[in-house]
C-alpha cells in the first residue's frame, strides 16, 4: 500500500464536447480537464497520490472505465467533474452548482457538503444542494455511470460536481477563465486536505496510542484521516508498533527508538 492517499479525478466528457457559444471557446471536456489540471497540482502539494482518467486532453475513455479505475488504483476518493446544462439552452439565467452523492457513500455526505459550499463561495452563486439520482427502478444504482462504476467496483466515496451552468453565460464566462480555474482547484483541495487530514495534523496524545492498539485489535474502525495520523511506520496498516511509536513521541523521544 502507497504511503500517500490516491484520489482519482474525473475531468468530464472529451476534449471538443458541450460547446456553449454564449461564452466563445467554451467546450465542458475542454475547462473540465484544464480545472483537472490545476486540482491535481493542488493536492499533489498537499501530499495525494492523484490520478486522472484522462491524462491527456484528447483522452476520452467510457464512463464505466473511468469509475472502475478509481476502485482498481485503490482511489480513497473520486471526483467527476462537471458543469451543467438547462435542457432548454434558452433557459439562461438557471444558475447555481449541486454535486451528486454515490447512493452507496452516503456517509460521505459531510464531505459533499464542504466541497458543494467551497465551489459555491468561488462562484458567488447559490447552491442547488447534495443530490442522489438513481437508475430507474434500480434504486441501489446511481444514475451517473461514473459514480455508479466507482461505487459498484469498491470506492463508494465518489462524487460528480457540476460547476455552474455553461447555459449561463455568466457560469460560463467563468470557467474560461484560467485564474478561476485555479481557484475553484485551490478551494475543493483545501476542503479535500483537511477532511482527510493532510493539511492540519493534530499532535499525538497517550489516547492516541491506546486508540491505535483499539484498532490494532479491531476493535475500532478508524477515518481515513485518523488511519493516515496514527500510522507511523507508514506500512498501511495499525499495529502495537504504531502505538509504541505513538507512546515515544508523547514522552518526547525518537519513534523508531
Ligand atoms: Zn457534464
Amino acid at each position: 500500500m502507497s504511503e500517500k492517499l490516491r484520489i482519482t479525478i474525473d475531468p468530464g466528457h472529451g476534449e471538443r464536447d458541450n460547446p456553449y457559444p454564449a461564452a466563445k471557446g467554451f467546450f465542458e471536456g475542454t475547462q473540465m480537464w484544464r480545472l483537472a489540471g490545476f486540482l491535481k497540482a493542488e493536492l499533489e502539494k498537499r501530499g495525494f497520490d492523484v490520478a486522472t482518467t484522462r491524462p491527456k486532453i484528447t483522452d476520452n475513455p467510457s464512463v464505466d472505465s473511468r469509475g472502475k479505475s478509481a476502485a482498481d488504483n485503490g482511489s480513497v476518493f473520486m471526483l467527476s467533474l462537471h458543469s451543467n446544462a438547462t435542457a432548454d439552452t434558452t433557459q439562461t439565467s438557471v444558475t447555481g452548482s449541486e454535486v451528486f452523492l454515490s447512493v452507496k457513500g452516503r456517509e460521505h455526505k459531510p464531505l459533499a457538503e464542504k466541497l458543494l459550499t467551497a465551489v459555491c463561495r468561488v462562484m458567488t452563486h447559490q447552491t442547488r444542494g447534495v443530490k442522489e439520482r438513481t437508475l430507474e427502478n434500480s434504486p441501489n444504482n446511481d444514475w451517473f455511470g461514473v459514480i455508479r462504476s466507482a461505487a459498484n467496483n469498491g470506492c463508494t466515496c465518489a462524487m460528480l460536481m457540476e460547476h455552474g451552468f455553461h447555459t449561463n453565460p455568466k457560469d460560463a464566462q467563468f470557467l474560461t477563465v484560467d485564474s478561476n480555474l485555479r481557484r475553484l482547484a485551490e478551494a475543493e483541495a483545501e476542503v479535500i486536505a483537511e477532511h482527510f487530514g493532510i493539511s492540519a495534523e493534530e499532535p499525538l496524545t497517550a489516547a492516541d496510542a491506546v486508540t491505535a492498539l483499539r484498532a490494532a485489535a479491531g476493535l475500532e474502525v478508524l477515518s481515513p484521516k485518523e488511519l493516515k495520523r496514527l500510522d507511523l511506520n507508514k506500512d498501511g496498516v495499525i499495529t502495537s508498533a504504531d502505538a509504541l511509536m505513538i507512546l515515544r513521541v508523547v514522552a518526547g523521544l525518537n519513534p523508531e527508538g
